[in-house]
């Protein structure tokens, strides 16, 4: 048996949707057993779909012999962590590489949601550089996927409730292209200008994101020979989640030695909560997964409730669902701030109203917070406002 860099190995494009049993099974088992390749160990006669599968688990090296082989390697054999283990002097050759390479993003438990039998640890996904929020990841593996088909065209459209907007006009920036962006009127006035500043085209549209907002989203696109990157449907959202948010979580929690009982995150388009639930469903069962929604008729941004469409959200286990008020997610996100300092988003702090909601077990619970609160300026003062008027 040989370890081949995975890079080496060629494997024709298959569907994520065909591989979710193949990647089911190694995440369930922690090791693969060897593929059967030619002599020059350059072509697969036996295990294109180990390959696929690996490939999107972000490997480095894929266990490889010419003969049927019954021995089992282990995935931290073969690179599995690596590109998520940091850089810890953080010196960085570009702004792409300052992304990438930063991973992972801080992991902190937050003493004033923990007791004395409860242990809360909060994910800061506005530790990251263009969005400061979790959809930077997003935006990256959209554009690195889209490739040579972009780099032709030069210009990207996207509907976007902000973050994902900023990080793609962020991405446009860095590689000279062009960006429209499809913003609901609903959101934050604030948004248009950070996606000026950034170089970009802001839309404004007078729905929500609705299937039909986002189909006519593609319809521009495809007169107007762009590329639409579409984060709702498209693979990359959920491949990114899974190769590095969930990996690098798994590995920030076995270094402290933590098994979680439960792993709570709000759902937009569902990316980030399904590819952690895949992951940590397969390889710990045990861990429950509450995924965060709107109560009817409330707005919180970023989030929507499931039944407005969402693609991956259908492949994957989950244990519960919890509805948050808009007025929940604001004060436990003004709480939050007033007793750790920072400040977060507003589908943070509707993480935090589940936590609390859900949390009545002993034991180690993760809060993934998608963003911080600096975009959130009107809803906070609306919500100061509201405050004041009461006293
Ligand atoms: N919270 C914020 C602030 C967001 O911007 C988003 C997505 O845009 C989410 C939560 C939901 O993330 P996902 O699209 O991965 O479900």
């Amino acid at each position: 048996m040989r370890l081949v860099r995975v890079d080496e190995l060629e494997v024709e494009k298959v569907e994520l949707k065909d591989l979710l049993d193949t990647l089911e099974q190694i995440l369930r088992q922690g090791c693969v057993s060897p593929i059967i390749a030619d002599q020059d160990f350059r072509k697969i006669k036996k295990g294109e779909k180990t390959v696929a599968a690996l490939k999107i688990l972000g490997v480095k090296y894929v266990p490889a012999s010419t003969y049927e082989e019954k021995r089992m390697v282990r995935l931290e054999d073969l690179g599995f962590y690596d590109e998520v283990s940091g850089n810890p002097l953080k010196v960085y050759e570009d702004m792409v590489e300052l992304l990438v390479r930063n991973w992972p993003t801080p992991l902190v438990k937050s003493k004033f949601l923990s007791t004395s039998d409860k242990s809360a640890w909060v994910k800061l996904e506005a530790f990251n550089p263009f969005s400061n929020s979790i959809k930077d990841r997003v935006g990256w593996y959209m554009v690195k996927e889209a490739g040579h088909e972009l780099l032709r065209l030069g210009k990207m459209y996207e509907a976007t409730s902000t973050n994902t907007g900023i990080a793609l006009a962020s991405m446009a920036a860095i590689m000279g292209l062009k960006a429209r962006l499809y913003v609901p009127q609903s959101i934050q006035r604030v948004t248009d200008i950070y996606l000026k500043v950034l170089g970009a085209e802001v839309h404004r549209v007078p729905t929500s994101l609705t299937v039909e907002a986002i189909s006519k989203v593609e319809q521009e696109a495809v007169r107007d020979g762009a590329v639409h990157l579409n984060q709702f449907e498209n693979d990359a959202n959920f491949k990114v989640h899974l190769r590095y948010t969930a990996k690098e979580l798994d590995l920030q929690l076995k270094h402290k030695k933590i098994r979680p009982k439960a792993i709570i995150a709000g759902m937009g388009t569902s990316g980030h909560l399904s590819a952690i639930a895949f992951y940590f469903k397969n390889r710990y069962p045990e861990t429950e997964i509450i995924a965060v929604q709107p109560a009817p008729d409330n707005i919180i941004p970023g989030i929507r409730r499931i039944e407005t469409g969402m693609k991956w959200i259908h492949w994957i286990k989950y244990d519960k669902t919890v509805d948050v008020t808009r007025d929940e997610a604001i004060k436990c996100a003004v709480d939050f701030a007033r007793n750790e300092g920072i400040l977060i988003g507003l589908s943070s702090g509707a993480v935090i109203a589940a936590y609390l909601k859900e949390a009545k077990n002993p034991g180690n619970y993760v809060l993934i917070f998608p963003d911080s609160g600096y975009k959130y300026f009107e809803q906070f003062s609306e919500y100061l406002n509201k405050q004041q008027s009461l006293h």
